[in-house]
């Protein structure tokens, strides 16, 4: 059987498997993308580019492409009891990009592969078998034949449903949450302050409304568990379910008669212990942590991974060819050793502070909803106002400390 070998492979041409490979090329790393779609995703997930990663994604030229079809986020406001009780204004950080970027997760996918190889699609990995000189990586192609690759280094990037792949090398923690959340993107919708996304909580649970390009907007709202489709994507009336979530958590009529379907999701919190395993096979993105989509952080956590990480292996591979470096791979190891204590910590604050959002979502009991409310009204406005903003804004990533994000 042959075996094609190659410098680092990359198992996932999701947005942090095409950004590590993008950075990788850029950087003169030879790398080898496997995915097992046939086309790229069309679906819509992430939508939120946090300031850090418009900061990372410059150099290869994704952030002019995300942002020539953005629309940008400065602020976002919580209502509660009918009122407003908070405001978050990103645009009064101390940013380059003092904004949250949105666009579908498509359009940030293509940007980011732009510069990249092109990925060897409709090939799936089935196993991963690290050995002291690099991994062999098998897989199967649409044709069911069996193909084999061998690297020096492997990432893998192949998302939640790729973890699989990760079994018998990492361990980790996962819990699933008992939410369940309705989600629509609508081409119009009236009466949705332009720039501002809007979180209303309260006794029913939250409903959010976010700005997308072209003046359209995803609509999410917490649903009750429904025992009889426990696991399903979708249901027969949720959008009439999300349309009245919207009317009645919203006090918005016009803007739920715009909604005529709607998709399910459920989440889980899945952290891994490691993010490498003997300096060969690195695990970043949902492979390695998933959390709530709720505070929208997941894919830019994937893509701070991916962004740190390429400059670390380029800088192995050219201690490697120069030899200049006595104790090439010791310092190759202490390099890489850090970049994974630096991004369990970032994805560990990420995991707490969607635990947080997904809590303060949930229905707050009736007779404490206006307690509640002031109570959250009090906190944005105590000198602890502003944390929320670099919370919201990816601010505590550590890849965010003292960044190019800042102001020079
Ligand atoms: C409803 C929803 C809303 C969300 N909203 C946000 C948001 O607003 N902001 C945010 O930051 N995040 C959000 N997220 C999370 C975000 O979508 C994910 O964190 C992000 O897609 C993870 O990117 P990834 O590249 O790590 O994995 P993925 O996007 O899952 O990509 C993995 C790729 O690997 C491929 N693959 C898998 N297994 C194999 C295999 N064996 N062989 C070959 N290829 C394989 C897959 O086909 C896929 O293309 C949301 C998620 C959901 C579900």
């Amino acid at each position: 059987m042959s075996v094609t070998a190659c410098d680092v492979l990359v198992v996932g041409a999701g947005p942090s498997g095409s950004l590590v490979a993008s950075e990788l090329h850029r950087l003169g790393v030879e790398v080898v993308v496997l995915e097992q779609r046939a086309d790229a995703s069309p679906g819509s997930r992430a939508i939120g580019v946090h300031p850090p990663v418009l900061a990372a994604l410059e150099a290869g030229g994704a952030t002019e492409r995300i942002l020539a079809e953005a629309v940008r986020i400065p602020r976002g406001i919580a209502v509660a009891a009918g009122r407003t009780v908070g405001e978050v204004r990103f645009d009064r950080r101390p940013s380059r990009f003092p904004f949250v970027a949105s666009v579908p997760q498509a359009v940030t996918e293509a940007a980011v592969a732009a510069y990249g190889p092109i990925p060897v699609r409709g090939v799936r990995v089935v196993g991963v078998h690290p050995t002291p000189e690099g991994v062999h990586v098998h897989a199967l192609d649409a044709d069911g034949a069996s193909r084999t690759w061998f690297a020096r280094t492997l990432i893998v990037a192949a998302g939640a449903s790729g973890r699989r792949l990760l079994s018998g090398l990492f361990t980790g923690r996962s819990r699933a949450y008992p939410d369940r959340y309705l989600m629509t993107d609508l081409s119009a919708a009236p009466g949705q302050p332009e720039g501002t996304a809007v979180i209303t909580l309260g006794a029913c649970g939250v409903a959010e409304s976010f700005p997308l390009p072209g003046g359209r907007r995803r609509l999410v709202a917490r649903i009750a568990s429904d025992p009889e489709h426990p696991n399903a994507e979708r249901a027969a009336g949720d959008g009439e379910r999300l349309a009245e979530a919207i009317a009645t958590r919203m006090l918005a009529p016009a803007l739920a008669a715009h909604v005529v379907e709607a998709s399910r999701f459920s989440i889980r919190r899945v952290l891994l212990d490691r993010m490498v395993f003997a300096g060969s096979v690195i695990a970043i993105g949902d492979a390695a942590h998933e959390v709530s989509p709720i505070g929208g952080q997941g894919m830019n956590l994937g893509l701070l991974d991916a962004a740190t990480l390429a400059p670390v292996l380029a800088q192995a591979r050219r201690c490697r060819q120069r030899r200049t470096a006595p104790d090439g791979d010791g310092s190759h190891r202490a390099a890489l050793a850090r970049w994974e204590r630096s991004r369990l910590a970032s994805a560990r604050t990420a995991a707490r502070l969607a635990a947080f959002n997904t809590s303060l979502g949930r229905p707050w009991p009736r007779r404490l909803a206006s307690v509640s409310a002031a109570a959250l009204d009090a906190a944005l406005r105590t000198p602890l106002a502003g944390l929320p903003e670099r919370a919201y804004a990816m601010g505590f990533d550590r890849a965010a400390r003292g960044a190019a994000d800042r102001l020079p």
